[in-house]
């Protein structure tokens, strides 16, 4: 490719932390900028562009409304990458849906004023439930490494791969005392790796913030869940937390 892709990075419900991640890139950000032109983001400059070849899209689906901005940034850009979880699979904004009522939701959140026009009752999605999504690049917040990496490698035209091994597998490496031993649920035989096993490392379960491995498994969850007196419906609690679980996706 001779000229560098014009890269656009667009925000919908969610934190900003992904964005902040790439804006927080220190010297490494020179590394992005030699691999992209961006183009487009409001955290870090002014002005807007009309087209791009990638758009990097943060945060979940929250509005009626939300629907045709992202559809316009579709039709704009060449490729789009759904990076952070509330993008890839609607993330903690996704606990809503697991109410039993959309009504209910606004009635707790906004109390007296939840029959104001402008409130809807639309459920949480993830953005590739309204648009096509190129690649995804997990986590919440993105690790910054693996970020690079994956744009390194679109641009060069490879097909960036995810780690597809348990969070166990890094945090063993670590040789951290394993958390059921210390009587805390923790969903890294379940989870991806890739993150180097950040939470268990620093004494905090996993979970599953990047979402599940393919296939993960299941028989060997049950056998700890089992030997550590919990159930499934404990780790099910655990694992809504960041939209991962298919049974909750609408
Ligand atoms: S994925 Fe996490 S860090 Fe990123 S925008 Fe959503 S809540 Fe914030
Ligand atoms: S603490 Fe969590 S990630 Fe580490 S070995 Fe135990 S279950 Fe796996
Ligand atoms: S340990 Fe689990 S929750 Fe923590 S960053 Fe890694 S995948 Fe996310």
């Amino acid at each position: 490719m001779s000229k560098k892709p014009r890269a656009a990075f667009f925000d919908f419900a969610g934190c900003e932390g992904c964005q902040l991640q790439v804006a927080n890139l220190e010297e490494d950000i020179i590394k992005l900028l030699e691999l992209v032109e961006v183009v487009e983001f409001r955290e870090v400059m002014t002005g807007e562009a009309e087209e791009y070849d990638i758009a990097f899209v943060e945060g979940s689906i929250t509005r009626k409304s939300d629907e045709n901005r992202l559809k316009d940034i579709r039709e704009r850009s060449k490729l789009v990458v759904a990076y952070g979880q509330c993008a890839v699979s609607g993330g903690i904004n996704r606990l809503k849906n697991n109410w039993s009522s959309m009504d209910d939701v606004k009635k707790c959140v906004y109390g007296d004023d939840s029959n104001l026009a402008h409130l809807d009752t639309y459920p949480t999605r993830g953005i590739d439930e309204v648009v096509e999504v190129d690649l995804y690049i997990p986590g919440c917040p993105i690790d910054r490494d693996e970020f690079l990496r994956m744009v390194k490698e679109l641009c060069l035209g490879k097909t960036p791969r995810l780690p597809n091994h348990p969070v166990c597998v890094e945090c063993k490496l670590k040789e951290n005392i394993c958390l059921f031993d210390q009587g805390v649920i923790c969903l890294g035989p379940l989870a991806r790796a890739g993150c180097g096993a950040r939470c268990p490392s620093n004494g905090s379960p996993c979970e599953a913030c990047r979402g599940t491995v393919e296939n993960p498994n299941k028989n060997a969850m049950h056998e700890i869940l089992d030997k550590y007196n919990y159930t499934v419906e404990e780790i099910r609690r655990t694992i809504n937390l960041f939209g991962v679980n298919p049974e909750v996706k609408k």
